[in-house]
This record gives structure tokens, C-alpha cells and sequence, in this order.
């Protein structure tokens, strides 16, 4: 296996059950960021990017699971839906990378390890699609200390537009849903796969902490799913109208 192929297993939640709870999760800061977002431009529609949501796991892989037994898959997959329909509604081209409850793992390939490993793979070809695309792979947290709630966004790619996307979406649970949110954005590495490699703006949204009891019971309505789904999309918005 090379080195790649052992990023992507350690990265896709079968040895970690979910993403960032590895890479620093709880990491705070005392003030809140700015956008720091370049001036404000009006976009025609022809201009507008694709946005490539992914659902973060499916099928086989549940990913993270809260304390009532409910896996974050279907979580992910309901707020993406839901901000599928608000990104559509709003004249953007809209891809995702699974719209059931699936691995998208290439047919024939046998066992756990290998499917995960296409699966990965088949999500950062659509991730590098376009040429001009956001990529936001959506998942729920994870730690062992239940303290711990609140959304942070990841990036890993060197682009600095991905760092900005990351901010824009953080802002935007800062200040739509989550005012008392202090997280800090976070730089990772190859260990998020999906960021790492993607040759789009690109960031992990970890929406919020499954382990903590209240988030997860919130998470897991269909409510709050909205809410979090249209935080995103004033997030993404704000970031492709450069505000
Ligand atoms: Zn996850």
C-alpha cells in the first residue's frame, strides 16, 4: 500500500471514526475571525463556480456515532440535501458526491479496506472535476471529552482560497447559528485526504460534536439540519460574492 492509500484509510473513518476529533478538533481561539475576504464583486451567472458537496461516509461507513447509536452518515446526508435545493434555488450548478445512504466504490472490488479506498478515490475525481469549482465535504465531530460542541471548519490544500472559504463559513456559524462559537479555522494536512488533494477551494465542515449529548439531539432534527444547511449557504454565498 503507499503512502497515499494509508492517508486515505486513516482519513476516511474506518481507523478514526471521524476526520478532525485527530487532528485537533478542540482548538479555540479567544476572539472571533474576520472574513478577511477580498472586496466585495458582483457575479454573473456564467461566473458563478460549481459547488461539489459530499456527504462524508455512507453505506458500510457510518462514521461517527452519537450516544443514542445515531451515525453521522445520515446526518451529513440530510444537510446536504438541504443546501443542494437552497445552492439550486439560488442559480448555482450543483454536484454531489452521493445523494443516498452509499459507498461510492467502484463495482467489483472486493472487501472493506479497498472499497473505502475507491470510495475516496471516486470522491476527489468529482472534487477535481472543474475547473472552476467549491468543493465542502460535510461531517459531524467527534471527541472523548462530551464538553466539547460547536462547528469548525478544516482546510489542508496550499491554496489560500481554501483557507478563505474555511473563514466565510466559519463566520457564518459564528454569526447565524452558533454566536457563542470561538473556533478557529485549522490547517491540516495529507491526513484529510479529500482537502489535501483537491485542486479546488476546498474545506471540511465539521458541523458539530456528535459526543456532546445536546448537539447531537439537535443534529439529528430535521430543524436544526436546515439551520446548519443554510449557514452553509450563507458561508458559501459570502464567500463567492468575495464579502
Ligand atoms: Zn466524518
Amino acid at each position: 500500500m503507499n503512502n497515499k492509500n494509508k492517508i486515505k484509510l486513516i482519513a476516511s473513518g474506518i481507523t478514526l471514526c471521524c476526520c478532525a476529533a485527530a487532528v485537533g478538533a478542540v482548538s479555540v481561539v479567544s476572539s472571533r475571525n474576520g472574513s478577511g475576504a477580498a472586496p466585495a464583486a458582483v457575479l454573473q451567472d456564467e461566473e458563478l463556480p460549481v459547488i461539489v458537496l459530499d456527504a462524508g461516509h455512507g453505506g458500510f461507513d457510518g462514521g461517527c456515532v452519537s450516544a443514542e447509536g445515531v451515525p453521522e452518515k445520515g446526518i451529513n446526508l440530510s444537510i446536504l440535501l438541504r443546501l443542494r435545493d437552497m445552492l439550486t434555488l439560488a442559480g448555482y450548478e450543483v454536484d454531489v458526491t452521493r445523494d443516498s445512504d452509499v459507498s461510492i466504490h467502484d463495482s467489483g472490488i472486493e472487501g472493506l479496506a479497498n472499497q473505502k479506498s475507491s470510495d475516496m478515490d471516486n470522491r476527489l475525481a468529482l472534487f477535481n472535476k472543474y475547473d472552476n469549482a467549491i468543493c465542502v465535504s460535510i461531517h459531524q465531530n467527534q471527541f472523548t471529552d462530551p464538553v466539547y460542541h460547536g462547528a469548525q471548519m478544516f482546510y489542508s490544500n496550499s491554496d489560500s482560497r481554501s483557507e478563505q472559504l474555511a473563514r466565510s463559513l466559519q463566520s457564518s456559524f459564528s454569526e447565524l447559528l452558533q454566536p457563542d462559537n470561538k473556533r478557529e479555522i485549522k490547517l491540516c494536512g495529507k491526513e484529510l485526504f479529500l482537502c489535501y488533494y483537491s485542486e479546488n477551494p476546498t474545506v471540511m465542515a465539521e458541523c458539530g460534536f456528535l459526543s456532546n449529548p445536546e448537539e447531537a439531539a439537535l443534529l439529528n432534527t430535521e430543524e436544526y439540519q436546515e439551520k446548519v444547511a443554510l449557514t452553509l449557504f450563507n458561508g458559501i454565498n459570502s464567500y463567492v460574492s468575495g464579502k
